[in-house]
Order: structure tokens, then sequence, then C-alpha cells
């Protein structure tokens, strides 16, 4: 996008005149995430759509995947339109895009963003390509649902109990359940103040973590029964293959967050989890518990992430992808 002619606005500092400004001056609002949305990702996105239709603009809200199944609690997840069913014509006046390290992962909306269209970029990636023309990224931040939260209370909006809910369930799952160090003091007391405004975080955790279909409690199964360790037990590793889901009967959805397994015993440095595309592609979730940088790793075939949890797609059969990997975390932790 046309970013610079812009005069645009990189900042950590939460930039809250300038985002009003632009959300103001608009009438419809693209507000995407990315996709294979996560919590955090959809999370943010209904949030501020209930915050945009505040502001009396009308937001619209769109998805390329289906939204994973532990997620459909949040209210509205399950109406979100799919991409693909809105015309290429659409119009929008401004972009709202959370979560996103660059522009693209939003998935095929990206058609709608016209050469000077005001996009205001929300994320907390600290390989973020400040694609908009303000950029707010904080990468000390747990989760962008914790910067919408500060941008909310900034400009005097209170959440309703829905949008509590779709915020606490943001940060839950970003901060792996208020277990990664990027869980602040400030972290917990907007959850605080989040269950005050009406999350219900036995409700929520619930929701998340202890409804999951037989069909992923089989792949969870299938999964494990894959493990291997190299280079000294330092690098974990599990395996997904299409014939999994089948026998599982799962969603590939249904996989996400397999991948923290693979940190789960003593001695790991890193985990990565193979996922078969197709003949000839393989997606890696890269985990990292100390030391080891897997957004570097990943960044060398087109992907990204966080120090500790990042993911890309390498153009490889799953065996050749497996040697690769096991190569590079080996290097890595060696290194
Ligand atoms: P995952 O392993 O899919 O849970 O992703 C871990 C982290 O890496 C998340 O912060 C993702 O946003 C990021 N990530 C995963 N895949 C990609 C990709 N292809 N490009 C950029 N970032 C990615
Ligand atoms: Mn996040």
């Amino acid at each position: 996008m046309n970013a610079k002619t812009h005069n645009a606005i990189s900042t950590t500092v939460m930039p809250a005149g300038a985002i009003r400004e632009i959300l103001l001056g608009a009438r419809r609002i693209l507000v995407a995430s990315h996709i294979d949305p996560d919590g955090d990702a959809l999370g943010t996105q209904l949030a501020f759509a209930s915050y945009v239709r505040h502001l009396g603009k009308e937001p619209l809200l769109v998805r390329d995947s289906e939204v994973p199944h532990k997620y459909r609690f949040l209210h509205g997840a399950e109406s979100i339109p799919r991409t693909e069913s809105l015309p290429d014509d659409t119009t929008i006046d401004a972009a709202v895009i959370l979560e996103c390290p660059n522009i693209e992962r939003i998935g095929t909306a990206c058609r709608w963003l016209k050469d000077g269209l005001p996009i205001v970029n929300i994320d907390h990636h600290r390989d973020n390509a400040a694609f908009g023309r303000i950029n707010w990224v904080d990468s000390s931040m747990s989760s962008v649902g914790e910067m919408v939260y500060e941008y909310f209370r900034a400009d005097g909006y209170r959440p309703t109990a829905d949008v509590a809910e779709q915020l606490y369930t943001a940060i839950l799952t970003d901060t792996g359940r208020f277990r990664y160090s990027s869980t602040s003091p400030r972290t917990m007391a907007v959850a605080g103040e989040l269950i005050a405004a009406g999350a219900d975080p036995h409700k929520i955790c619930n929701m998340v973590y202890y409804n999951v279909r037989p069909s992923t409690m089989k792949l969870i199964g299938a999964v494990l029964n894959t493990l291997e360790f190299h280079d000294h037990g330092r690098i974990c590793l599990l395996t997904l293959t299409k014939q999994m889901l089948r026998e599982a009967g799962a969603e590939e959805s249904e996989s996400d967050g397999l991948v923290d397994y693979t940190l789960f015993s003593e001695g790991v440095l890193a985990g990565a989890l193979l996922k078969e595309l197709d003949v000839a592609r393989t997606k890696v979730s890269l985990r990292s518990a100390n030391g080891i940088n897997v957004s570097g790793i990943a960044a060398q075939f087109g992907g990204g992430g966080h120090y500790n949890a990042a993911g890309c797609t390498l153009p490889l059969p799953l065996e050749r992808a497996r040697a690769e990997i096991v190569r590079l975390l080996t290097e890595a932790g060696n290194g």
C-alpha cells in the first residue's frame, strides 16, 4: 500500500487519536485478521467489529478459513462471511488489520485494498512489515487482545460482556493460558478487568481447552504416536499426515495447538509439527523453549512469527521437509 505517501505512523505507543480519526472518516471498515485464525485473531476481530458498530460505522468482517470448533462459542463467530462469498468490487473506506505481520496474511480480502486506502495495522509480531498508514506494533505485548483492550479504554469504549469474552479469549490463548513470558502484571490486570466486564474465565477455559471433539482426541493420539527426538533429545518432532486427519475424521483446524506437545519433555530446546499439505508442500509449526529464534528459520521459507513460535510452508514433501527442519534446528541449537 501507499503508506509512505500519507505520512505513515509507526509506533509502539498507542496512537489512539490517529486511529479514531481514520475510523470516523470512514463509512464501511474492513476488520480482518489472519488466515487459519487463532484465538487472538478471532477474538480481536469480533471485538473490534463491535467497537466499529458502536462508532456508528459498518464493520465488514471476513474469513478465508473455517472457524475452529473451539472458538465457535464466541458471539458472532459463526456468522462471519467467507471472503469469497463477497463480490470482487466490494468497497471499503478503511481497514483495520489485526495480528498480521504482513498484509498478505489476511488472505483474499487483499483484492479490496486499493492504493491510498487508510489501513490501521495493530500487531505484536516483531517482524511486522509496517504495511499500514498507522502501524501500532508492540512486540512486548502479550497479545493483540491486550492492545485492543487498552485502545478501547483510551477511547472510552466500555466492552460489553460479549466483547469482554472475546478479548479474554484472545489474551488467554495467546499467552498459552498466562504461561508465556509476555504475560505481564498489566496482562493479568486487563484479564481481571475483562472478568469484571462479564467474561467468565471458567466457561471460556472450558470451551477452548476442554470441549474438544472426539475426533480431536483421536487426532491427538495419532499425532503423539509419531513422536521423535533428535540431536540428543534437544529437538522434538511431531507429524500430521492427511491420512491421520481422515482416519480421525478431523478437520485441519483441529490440529491447532498440537505443536505445543513438542516442548512438554525435559531437555527439549525446540520442537516442530510437520503437517503434510500435499505431495509437494509441508506446513511447519515451530516452537522454541529457550535460545533458538524460530521466526528466523520460518522467515527463510517466507513465513514468520515470534522468537518462540513461528510457522512457514516448505515447498517439499513431508520426508524432505523433516530432514531440512531437523538440520536447521540442530544447526541453530548448536550455533
Ligand atoms: P502456528 O505455528 O501456526 O501456531 O504459528 C505460530 C506463530 O507464527 C503465529 O504467531 C503465527 O502468526 C505465525 N505464523 C505462522 N505461519 C506463518 C506464516 N506463513 N507467515 C507468517 N507468520 C506465520
Ligand atoms: Mn497474537
